[in-house]
């Protein structure tokens, strides 16, 4: 049985105007009164909006874009790269641990090869040390080159192989002094 004065009552939604029967089924909220499908819908937006406008709190989603957008950006810089960044002696030391795992570096075997050739070849310790030290040099300048001509990691290995290899040939043959 309704009261006389619940028939002054509105008992309709505020925004999608669905009839609740109830006033007091409607939920108050920002100066009007809705239904409970669109309050738990006001509710949701308005926490969307402490978190998105107040706290700057971004979406998973937003951010996947942004993080997309940035590894992109990164990308083109890296497929620039060896055209506008030649690298100069403080960067190539700087790298050298991570190069030297590549092979790029002559490693200790490598040194002793050329030593040893050296030694062979009738050269003191001392002085066949030098030698070693100025191939090495040598090799770095090569390396440099290739850096500047070779764009993979795997051909710059190679290419490094080669050289190093014509290296120990000359240095076999006498060419190289
Ligand atoms: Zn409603």
């Amino acid at each position: 049985m309704e009261s006389k004065y619940s028939h002054t009552l509105k008992t309709t939604c505020d925004k999608c105007d669905k009839d609740v029967r109830r006033f007091k089924f409607l939920k108050k909220m920002n100066g009007g009164r809705f239904c409970k499908k669109c309050a738990s819908k006001k509710r949701l937006e308005h926490r969307e909006f402490l978190k998105r406008e107040v706290c700057h709190i971004k979406k998973r989603k937003d951010m996947e874009k942004e993080w997309e957008k940035k590894r992109k950006e990164k990308e083109k810089w890296i497929k620039l790269m060896p055209k506008i960044e030649k690298p100069d002696i403080k960067s190539v030391r700087i790298n050298k641990v991570k190069i030297s795992s590549l092979g790029l570096f002559i490693t200790k075997i490598e040194r002793f090869v050329l030593y040893k050739k050296l030694i062979g070849k009738g050269l003191d310790g001392r002085t066949a040390k030098e030698r070693v030290t100025k191939l090495c040099n040598q090799m770095e300048l090569i390396t440099d080159k290739l850096r500047n001509e070779v764009k993979t990691k795997e051909e710059l290995d190679k290419r490094f192989r080669e050289e190093f290899g014509k290296m120990c040939m000359e240095l076999e043959s006498g060419e190289l002094r």
